[in-house]
């Protein structure tokens, strides 16, 4: 995945959280400005998590 750069500053955005499903990055700031991106929802990992809590729920 491409990284993009802020808008304002024009410098490379930095990680700033991960999908903790797929462990790809889904959203990224700039330390400069302290602007953050939205967070990229990914639909096949909210579908996984949910079903792995029903599991859980299940076995518990
Ligand atoms: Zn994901
Ligand atoms: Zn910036």
């Amino acid at each position: 995945m491409r990284i993009d750069s802020c808008r304002k500053c024009g410098i490379e955005l930095e990680k700033n959280k991960k999908c903790d499903v797929c462990r790809k990055v889904n959203q990224f700031f700039c330390h400069r400005c302290g602007f953050t991106t939205d967070e990229q929802i990914h639909t096949e990992c909210s579908i996984q998590r949910t079903n792995y809590s029903i599991q859980n729920a299940a076995v518990v």
